[in-house]
């Protein structure tokens, strides 16, 4: 709206020059020339050119039930005419309120105590700092350690980023890293030539269990876990291995943070998919994006009724959980994910998630007969192409660096916007994507691979 009175070119200075993006590459600022989406509908973006492209990854994974839903945007405007904000330190709010019981009514297990924060990374923040809380109240102040995973994303605070264990962003900023332990990659797809799966699985279990013995049971207080390593490359761990790796942490009195902050809010055709997907109730689940379809920020932490009886009650009467936001159930924000939630229960999108997800999961391993694509992975509506281009080679990363930039953009001249990462594309689209878009999608994709490696025959690389 504001780019009515100013044309492109000075929008997109003002972008350049003003705009500090997220993962912003120093070598590039200032120039960088970013795609600029302006409208939106179902699962189509627009750009400053108006042309309509499929959103692959649903803005950050997290457009579920699609752009320009007039209905949450009406629920959003109510809120605010009827109540912009209200202090949620001293006061409380029914739509918010309720929020938190709509919440709790999805989670599985005791997971009934909702603390609201402003996206993901404050939401594992606070998980984080919820633990070292029970922790010091039950008098366990050395249980401090965080087993985390190599490829794991949780965050961009200061404690949620040094969870993180995508080696190439550790370089340039510090991390509490006398909080952490991380354990190596559960990939399938990088495992040992000639191992099993099972073999495979038992071994990552393991990983777990000795980093717990190794530590300490006495000083490992948690561990983190995506049930999918999502922005690490869409990583689906051996069927099993969440289960296990529960009954690890049962064993020693490591708690559980499933981190469902792209998992959640249905991509897997499931409000949660800890207990529906991968048989497990955790400690601590925490959420975002989808929670109100990108319309407004918005996280949570959920608590156990379990961890909660600990820290409560006679024991611990002067216990303070000093930890919260001024948005911290935002009315607005509550407003449209309540909305969220009519929706997708109206609209049966949980239930096509799961009709449309064989078809999905087709397409996405047929990609991997393609002479570039070493391995075509995902489960529900998430999907993730891994490039080599000369598996050959002593660093294959670095010859493949930019392989996913260049098929996103052929894509995009073609209809279709995905996330490129390294040698990576990766997609989540909105939930209500048809199975007909679905295959819209995946025939601009493939179309996008096969011109890269032609393009990359032209360079002498492939
Ligand atoms: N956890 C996971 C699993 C994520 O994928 C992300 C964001 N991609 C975060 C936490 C952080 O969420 P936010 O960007 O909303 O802070």
């Amino acid at each position: 709206m504001t780019q009515q009175t100013a044309d492109f070119e000075t929008v997109r200075d003002w972008d350049n020059g003003n705009f500090v993006h997220p993962w912003e590459g120093m070598a590039g600022i200032g120039r960088n020339d970013r795609t600029f989406t302006e409208g939106g509908e179902g699962i189509y973006v627009s750009t400053q050119t108006g042309e309509r492209l499929i959103d692959g990854p649903a803005g950050m994974w997290c457009v579920q039930i699609g752009y320009g839903n007039t209905e949450i945007a009406e629920a959003m405007a109510q809120q605010a005419r009827e109540l912009a904000y209200f202090s949620p330190f001293n006061n409380a709010n029914s739509t918010s309120a309720r929020l938190a019981h709509e919440i709790a009514k999805r989670t599985p297990g005791d997971l009934n105590h909702v603390f609201f924060t402003t996206g993901g990374s404050t939401a594992v923040d606070s998980a984080l700092r919820f633990i070292q809380f029970r922790n010091n109240v039950l008098g366990l102040p050395e249980k401090k350690i965080v087993i985390s995973r190599q490829k794991a994303y949780h965050g961009s605070t200061y404690l949620a980023a040094s969870m993180s264990g995508k080696e190439r962003d550790q370089g340039w900023l510090d991390q509490a890293s006398h909080l952490t332990h991380f354990l190596p990659n559960v990939n399938p797809y990088v495992r040992a030539e000639g191992q099993s799966i099972e073999a495979f699985l038992d071994e990552k279990v393991a990983d777990l269990e000795n980093a717990i013995l190794q530590t300490g049971a006495d000083k490992v207080a948690a561990f983190i876990a995506e049930p999918i390593l999502c922005s690490g490359g869409v990583i689906v761990p051996p069927a099993g291995y969440h289960k296990r790796c529960l009954e690890v942490c049962r064993r020693h009195d490591v708690l559980y943070i499933s981190d469902e902050v792209v998992t959640g809010f249905g991509r897997m055709g499931h409000w949660f998919a800890s207990e529906e997907v991968f048989d497990i109730v955790p400690d601590i689940i925490t959420c975002a994006k989808g929670m109100t379809s990108g319309y407004v920020p918005m996280g949570a932490c959920i608590i156990s009724d379990r961890l909660i009886a600990e820290v409560s009650g006679d024991k611990s009467r002067d216990a303070t959980f000093s930890n919260g936001f001024t948005y911290s159930g935002h009315p607005v924000s509550a407003a449209a994910a309540l909305k969220n939630i009519e929706i997708i229960e109206r609209e049966g999108i949980l239930e096509h998630v799961r009709d449309v997800t064989p078809h999905f999961e087709a397409r996405l391993g047929a990609l991997a007969d393609l002479p570039l694509v070493g391995d075509a992975r995902g489960k529900g509506l998430l999907g993730c192409v891994e490039c080599v281009a000369d598996a050959s080679a002593d660093d294959v990363l670095a010859l493949d660096k930019t392989v996913g930039a260049m098929i996103d953009a052929h894509c995009q001249e073609n209809g279709l916007i995905l996330r490129p990462i390294i040698n990576m594309c990766v997609f989540s689209p909105p939930l209500i994507i048809s199975e007909s878009q679905i295959d819209q999608m995946f025939d601009i994709l493939e179309y996008g691979i096969r011109k890269t490696t032609s393009d990359l025959v032209k360079q002498g690389v492939k």
